[in-house]
């Protein structure tokens, strides 16, 4: 039985609370921030404070933004309005943003209906989606969701709720590779994917 000072355990069970961190990397960690200067210590327990005070969702798209207003892309009178881009995750607007093709708005779900992992419907972004749609003012929306079996899957159970709107609802045309991330996938091909968009 490994024996550490209780506030150096405590540390040590916080970095193994991290996805993907074990007990052993948690330690390693942990041991790591011990041989920082107080200065650096504070600034890395500052960030985590700050950003998680400072980081909301976006009451219109529900990407993550600093401060209570909409994002800097909702906010941007440069932005086609008519368009809104459904994505999973805030890294996959990262991802089109990079792209540069993309001219329109998002909406990020945050997460893709998933039965086995116990995400429902109502624990995403669609009921704002719907309420947006519903608002007017949009012609298309593009899913944007990865090309895998719940991004699918999501993708057509919103393109159902979006029927009755008269909305035109699109797919992004993937040549990118079936269980392939939007995240992952280069730009030329995310721009191909958005210039062969289908309807759905
Ligand atoms: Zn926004």
């Amino acid at each position: 039985m490994e024996y550490f000072p209780p506030a150096l355990e405590n540390l040590v069970e916080q970095f193994a609370k991290l996805p993907g961190i074990g007990r052993k990397s948690a330690q390693r960690l942990a041991f790591h921030v011990l041989s920082l200067s107080p200065e650096e210590a504070e600034a890395f327990a500052q960030a985590v404070v700050e950003a998680k005070r400072a980081i909301h969702c976006c009451p219109v798209c529900q990407n993550l933004t600093e401060g209570d207003g909409p994002c800097s892309i909702c906010a941007s009178p440069r932005r086609d309005t008519s368009l809104i881009c459904v994505v999973a995750d805030p890294k996959d607007v990262v991802a089109m943003e990079r792209s540069r093709e993309y001219q329109g708005l998002y909406h990020v779900l945050h997460g893709v209906i998933s039965p086995m992992n116990h995400v429902s419907p109502d624990d995403l972004h669609i009921k704002s989606l719907l309420e947006r749609v519903a608002a007017g003012g949009v012609s298309e929306v593009i899913m944007a969701t990865n090309p895998d079996t719940e991004g699918e899957a999501t993708a057509m159970y919103l393109s159902r709720l979006l029927k009755p709107f008269q909305v035109k609802v699109t797919r992004l045309a993937y040549g990118i590779p079936v269980g392939s991330h939007l995240e992952y996938t280069d730009d030329a091909t995310l721009m191909r994917a958005l210039e062969g968009r289908r309807e759905m």
